[in-house]
């Protein structure tokens, strides 16, 4: 029986979080559950790691992406659909998708930065945003390698 991770985060659930092997879902009663996609294939690890994982010989960091928004409707158009895109980005921040988000400012759009296993899936999860959903809003998707980071955050 996978632990209930509702109120998990970085420091809770530790190197999966950020894991390119991570899957996470969150129940509709707003639990979220994480597992390795390593254990699917290879009995070494575990579907259900014991969290937080602070040590792992099969950690690989997510691809790294900026999203773009930029709302393509006036803003009060974007603003009546904003509580539910902010609770988008909540819920998918709980799984270790979304890192950091603003509007930009101007309010032109917006700025998200995400990690995930690779483009596809952020795909299909910027296509549920509310915004996109409503019309309101289009994303441009940047890709870049975590292992090209450079700086105080890079290597
Ligand atoms: S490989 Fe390790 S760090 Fe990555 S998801 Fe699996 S248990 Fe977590």
């Amino acid at each position: 029986m996978p632990p209930d991770s509702a109120a998990l985060g970085p420091e809770q659930v530790g190197l999966c979080f950020t894991c390119r092997f991570k899957r996470a879902v969150t129940t509709r009663r707003g639990s979220t559950f994480f597992r390795c996609a390593r254990a699917e294939s290879d009995p070494r690890w575990p579907r259900f790691p014991p969290l937080p994982v602070r040590v792992c010989g099969g950690y690989e960091e997510a691809m790294l992406y900026v999203v773009l928004v930029h709302y393509t409707q006036p803003l009060a158009a974007v603003d009546a659909v904003r509580a539910q895109h902010i609770a988008h980005l909540e819920r998918y921040a709980r799984e270790g998708v979304f890192h950091a988000w603003a509007r930009r400012d101007p309010p032109t759009g917006g700025v998200l930065v995400a990690a995930v296993p690779d483009r596809a899936t952020l795909e299909a999860i910027v296509a549920e945003d509310p915004y996109v959903r409503a019309g309101v809003a289009r994303a441009e998707i940047v890709e870049f390698n975590p292992a090209n980071v450079r700086g105080a955050m890079g290597r």
